[in-house]
């Protein structure tokens, strides 16, 4: 499994600050930058969420609300239905 990794024109890198020597590549989840006259290394997440450094964050950012936790389909008023069977009203006669 081989990584694009390519060059980005124009990109200063943050600690040598030397043009055109960060390349970037990027794996499932995240983009990497990488310099290659420093070693400067730096990801992100493709999805934009910061790092996730605690498992908490993530469970609790998957779009449910605890505060609101009612389904957003809740049947309302929904009639019982009986279902007269046939079979047993023939038993009663
Ligand atoms: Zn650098």
């Amino acid at each position: 499994m081989s990584h694009v990794k390519r060059f980005v024109a124009g990109v200063v890198c943050p600690r040598c600050a030397e043009m055109d020597s960060t390349r970037m590549y990027r794996d499932d989840e995240r983009e990497h930058r990488e310099c290659v006259k420093c070693g400067f290394e730096d990801s992100m997440r493709l999805d934009g969420r910061p790092e996730p450094k605690e498992l908490e964050t993530r469970v609790s950012s998957d779009g449910v609300d605890p505060l609101k936790n009612t389904p957003a389909t809740e049947p309302e008023a929904q009639p019982l239905q009986f279902f007269v069977n046939p079979n047993l009203q023939k038993k009663d006669h």
